[in-house]
């Protein structure tokens, strides 16, 4: 009888192991990545889990002989020696040397875009219309690793500040964030719609856990095709109960941040390298009122017409301004007005037209908005019937507030914006695996 014992043997060699096999026979599976014929021996990349494995076919190291059925991207097991290999900047690299390639499947047909090279060069569209296959290039695929490095720190960090993972319902009875781009969806003849953010949930589970947070999906129905918006995005969301000041929020962020930006430079040292990511180093993070910060910017730019809020060039400016200034990256705005933040935001009691909120500017973008939340019942009740809303509407959301809730606030993070500004890129798409926008929900 067979039986599971839940351990699958190792029968292959990760790369990064191969300093401990010199001279030895390993195996690796992989696809066959690229291949490059010489006169008398031949290259052949191998791309693994996580590395492209160089290995070398030559007559003169096995009785193997090259087939026709070696071709880019047949899935294979390749069995050789490890040898080190000649490195132009004397780092340690390895090869191996060819025993034995067993082809374990062959593609019906080949890529129709060239993914074999350093990068995949075609237009961005094109790129995201074959994302299944562009993804397989090395560089495009360590943006997703990296962005995997981003939300593992986040979740390493909050639980060791004794944070509870939660999830929270994506169908949705009312948006949290108010504003015409929600989704809505047809349930069982009900309207219901797609959760903005976990916003509504989060809160409820102060109370419960005291500090929640989750990452996830959420959607925003957004009419327009902008380079940093998506209809759907992951959110990096913290809620925390017992604060004394919406400051501790901002700290937190600070806490986690740093620990995001020294774990990508430790465990995700490979992709830091490949993608040339200048990964930012945070110290603290200055902060300016978003008066102040408006004052500047319409001292040094032109027709800024908005006051209550930042166009993209001012974030733009104001990313420029904190580099310039305290030669940080990021940059804390703070006391945004009240009109323009959602109805839960807690408004200053020195100062009602402002909010104790912030937003957190990273190399001129806003990645991060967040703050302090109403938790007295009566005044959040008034709130909403100032804003023209029906608290009866929002009868279970309220039972946070009416059956008590500490002061409490958080924030939500957009992964996909942090990782394009990580990586310099000019379009939000570049960093979201499968992209949704007003024109695209395939692939
Ligand atoms: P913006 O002003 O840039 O449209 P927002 O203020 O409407 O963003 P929030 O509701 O504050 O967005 O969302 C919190 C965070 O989620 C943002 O700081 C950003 O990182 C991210 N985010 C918001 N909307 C999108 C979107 N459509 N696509 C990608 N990320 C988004
Ligand atoms: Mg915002």
């Amino acid at each position: 009888m067979q039986e599971i014992t839940g351990v699958i043997p190792s029968l292959t060699t990760p790369y990064r192991e191969f300093g401990k096999h010199i001279g030895e026979v390993v195996a690796i599976k992989g696809a066959i990545h690229n291949i490059r014929l010489m006169s008398d021996i031949a290259f052949i990349l191998v791309r693994t889990a996580r590395e492209v494995v160089q290995c070398v076919y030559s007559e003169e190291f096995s009785d193997y002989r090259l087939g026709g059925d070696v071709v880019e991207q047949a899935a294979a097991k390749v069995t050789g020696k490890v040898v080190k290999s000649e490195t132009r900047d004397g780092s340690e690299r390895y090869e191996l040397q060819i025993h034995d390639i067993e082809i374990l499947s062959t593609p019906a047909a080949v890529p129709p875009v060239v993914i074999s090279k350093k990068q995949v060069v075609c237009d961005l569209s094109v790129n995201l219309d074959n994302r299944p296959v562009t993804l397989r290039n090395p560089k495009e695929r360590a943006v997703f690793k990296l962005q995997e490095g981003i939300q593992r720190g986040f979740r390493e960090y909050l639980q060791s500040q004794n944070f509870t993972e939660i999830h929270t319902p994506k169908i949705n009875f009312a948006g949290a964030e108010g504003g015409t781009n929600v989704f809505k969806l047809d349930y069982f003849g009900k309207t219901v719609f797609l959760a903005q953010s976990p916003q509504l949930y989060k809160q409820a589970l102060v109370p419960v856990f005291e500090r929640v947070f989750e990452i996830g999906p959420v959607f925003r129905a957004e009419h327009h095709d902008t380079s940093r918006h998506l209809n759907e995005y992951i959110s990096m969301d913290f809620e925390m109960g017992y604060i004394d000041s919406f400051t501790d929020i901002m700290n937190m962020e600070t806490g986690a941040l740093k620990y995001i930006m020294n774990l990508l430079k430790t465990e995700y040292a490979p992709e830091v390298e490949l993608l040339k990511a200048e990964i930012p180093e945070i110290t603290s993070i200055p902060c300016i009122k978003f008066k102040e910060a408006k004052e500047l910017c319409v001292k040094k730019l032109k027709n800024i017409t908005d006051m209550k809020d930042f166009e993209p060039e001012e974030e733009a400016f104001l990313g420029k301004w904190a580099k310039q200034q305290f030669g940080s990256d990021f940059l804390f705005v703070t006391h945004y007005l009240s009109k323009k933040r959602p109805f839960y935001t807690m408004d200053d009691p020195d100062d009602p037209e402002v909010t104790l909120s912030f937003d957190l500017i990273f190399r001129g973008i806003e990645i991060t908005s967040g703050g302090q939340r109403i938790h007295d019942y009566n005044m959040q009740v008034e709130k909403m019937k100032r804003l023209g809303m029906n608290p009866e509407e929002f009868e279970t959301y309220l039972m946070l507030h009416k059956y008590g809730a500490p002061p409490h606030g958080g924030l939500g993070l957009g992964l996909e914006r942090l990782t394009m500004h990580l990586l310099g890129f000019k379009n939000v798409r570049y960093a979201t695996m499968f992209p949704r926008d007003i024109n695209r929900v395939t692939p």
